[in-house]
């Protein structure tokens, strides 16, 4: 990504690494915890486009924007998206403040996230992640409810997430 061997060095592993070099350690920390991807979509079965709801994945901790039970997670919800450098390319539905697919596109990671602020509670302090905007959780909804919860903001960056960046 850089040219510059002295500034590579200097730089922080996620602006020095593609998603392959990246340790495993390094991979779960590039998730910003921002809980986006555990919406339920739907998919257009004329089209095949994808669209999200504020609905939340069964597992979903709608406080904490986490997984309830990652380790296990597929065995509860199979259709779970496991991440891989190849998923992040063909996915078209990781939202545009998503720290894998940000490095994927050669971009700086925002102020907000963890690994820049050194705090985990900023990706909610900026409005990027799905607390307070979780309406129910799939298990609590009648599938035929689904359609209306259709929502367009996880596809976008609140005001509040470009405000300022990471320097550097
Ligand atoms: S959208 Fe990306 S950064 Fe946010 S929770 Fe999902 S994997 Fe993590
Ligand atoms: S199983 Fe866990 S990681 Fe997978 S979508 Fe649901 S909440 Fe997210």
């Amino acid at each position: 990504m850089h040219d510059d061997p002295t500034t590579l060095a200097a730089a922080p592993f996620w602006r020095r690494k593609t998603l392959e070099e990246l340790t495993a350690e390094e991979w779960e920390s590039l998730c910003d915890g921002c809980g986006r991807c555990c919406l339920v979509k739907l998919q257009d079965e004329d089209t095949e486009a994808i669209a999200y709801t504020d609905i939340g994945c069964q597992l979903l901790d709608d406080f904490n924007c986490r997984c309830r039970n990652y380790p296990e997670r597929q065995q509860h919800v199979p259709d779970c998206v496991r991440l891989t450098p190849e998923t992040v390319r063909a996915l078209d539905w990781l939202p545009p403040s998503c720290g894998y697919r940000l490095v994927e596109e050669g971009r700086d990671l925002y102020w907000w996230h963890h690994l820049v602020s050194g705090d985990r509670e900023t990706v909610h302090a900026a409005g990027v992640s799905v607390r307070g905007k979780v309406a129910a959780l799939e298990d609590e909804l009648p599938l035929e409810d689904y359609v209306d919860h259709m929502v367009r903001w996880p596809l976008r960056l609140p005001r509040g997430a470009v405000r300022r960046k990471a320097k550097g």
